[in-house]
């Protein structure tokens, strides 16, 4: 879906929707904006529920300040009227208080973004703007400077957090990272201390991701065709669960001995239509399309390991929180998740941007699930859903073993018992 060819309206309502459905905002919490061409500002209303805006809620405020449509404007119509001004690269901003953005703001702490490469180069550093009087000139001429110093993220002070974007969908992708930083930092609290990235480790991706040539596919088997839909459906649900990102997470899976799909760079996760997902074949991309950056990567597993049919890596905050603070991920809590997962290894930041020799020497029958240091966590399986099952299973385990620090220490599953489960169930 090409979402700025969307009326600025139709945008605004569903990325309030996406907002509200996902628990990022109340109904009375959160506005949103587009700066039209002609100096339009299109802006969500005041006083309205936020579960159920439609177009026609949306406010226009013309350059003259006359404003048409059926309610008042946002009451931070006024800090949204300060920022374009001081940012004239800005077509749209995202406001609203997503409960672990709060948590910062009200600790008076700013979100590091250099937890993971792509988190950093979404979001950027950080802003923070003092408190002031909600829909207050003198809110909006705080928030304006801070924006004016080169952020493209600023944290409100007891308050919440305002994105700016070129495009509705990027402010949008940068408020939900931020948020998504948020939520991994409050769960690593637990686990560990957080190790940052420097410059130059961040920099490392942008050296990665070299272009395979191109092919013009002639033929569509029908397998690859149901692969197409498993995988959007699948990368729709890990959306749903909060596994992935709109800007973050791959999903890969092998059609035959010399070809496999894979999600693209760069594409919206919730958005992804079949057309998106890019055909690998003999070591050529699809013509026209730009697969994920980690495409050369899932090609040398696949080689391999023949018994791998899907791969996924996906950030969700949890097991991300041990990749973060890289610390192991202890599988023996409960049955399900050692059969599952089995023990998983930690691989070390910087891995995955080489030839992925180091990865594919640790993946294995037993050794299914990998977490990469400060980036993300990789499951294989011999099909899609069992790759996904391995994720949710991950990502349940991690988030019931930093649970357990706030109750009691954990005790695992004895090596008796372990042996026990391996006898009867991995053998
Ligand atoms: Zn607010």
């Amino acid at each position: 879906m090409k979402f700025s060819l969307l009326h600025p309206r139709v945008q605004l309502v569903t990325i309030m929707e996406r907002i509200y459905g996902y628990g990022m905002t109340t109904t009375s919490g959160g506005n949103l904006s587009i700066l039209d061409e002609n100096g339009d500002m299109w802006i969500t209303p005041a006083g309205v529920d936020k579960g159920t805006l439609k177009p026609q809620d949306i406010i226009c405020v013309k350059p003259d300040g006359t404003m048409v449509g059926p309610h008042k404007p946002s009451s931070e119509y006024p800090f949204h009227r300060a920022i374009y001004q001081k940012r004239p690269d800005f077509r749209a901003i995202v406001h609203a208080h997503p409960p672990a953005l709060i948590a910062f703001s009200i600790a008076r702490q700013i979100p590091n973004t250099r937890i993971i490469p792509q988190a950093h180069t979404v979001c950027g550093q950080v802003g923070y703007a003092p408190y002031r009087l909600p829909g207050s000139l003198e809110l909006g001429a705080v928030i304006a400077d801070t924006f004016a110093q080169g952020f493209d993220v600023v944290l409100l002070e007891n308050h919440g957090v305002v994105a700016g974007g070129e495009s509705l969908l990027g402010a949008f992708q940068r408020f939900e990272t931020l948020d998504f930083c948020a939520r991994t930092l409050i769960q690593a609290h637990s686990v560990g201390e957080v190790h940052s990235l420097t410059d130059d480790e961040i920099a490392l991706t942008r050296k990665h991701g070299e272009k395979l040539p191109t092919f013009k596919p002639t033929f569509h088997t029908s397998r690859e065709r149901e692969l197409r839909q498993h995988i959007i459906d699948l990368v729709h649900r890990a959306y749903d669960q909060r596994l992935m990102t709109s800007t973050a997470g791959t999903v890969s899976a092998r059609v035959d001995e010399n070809s496999f799909l894979i999600t693209p760079y760069g594409l919206d996760r919730l958005y992804l239509d079949l057309d998106d997902i890019v055909l690998i074949r003999d070591g050529q991309r699809e013509r026209r399309k730009q697969p994920s950056r980690a495409t050369r990567l899932h090609m040398a597993i696949y080689q391999a390991h023949p018994e791998i049919g899907a791969i996924i890596s996906a950030q969700s905050p949890n097991a991300v929180a041990y990749c973060v603070t890289r610390r192991k991920l202890d599988t023996r809590t409960i049955p399900e998740s050692y059969i599952v997962l089995r023990d998983i290894p930690l691989l070390p930041y910087g891995v995955q941007f080489g030839d992925g020799k180091k990865i594919i020497k640790q993946l294995g029958k037993d050794k299914p699930v990998l977490l990469l240091e400060n980036d993300a966590i990789l499951t294989t399986g011999a099909t899609l859903m069992q790759a996904f099952d391995r994720l949710e299973v991950a990502e349940f385990s991690a988030q019931a073993v930093i649970a357990t620090t706030h109750i009691g220490e954990l005790v695992p599953i004895g090596a008796e018992e372990v042996k026990e489960l391996e006898a009867k169930f991995l053998s």
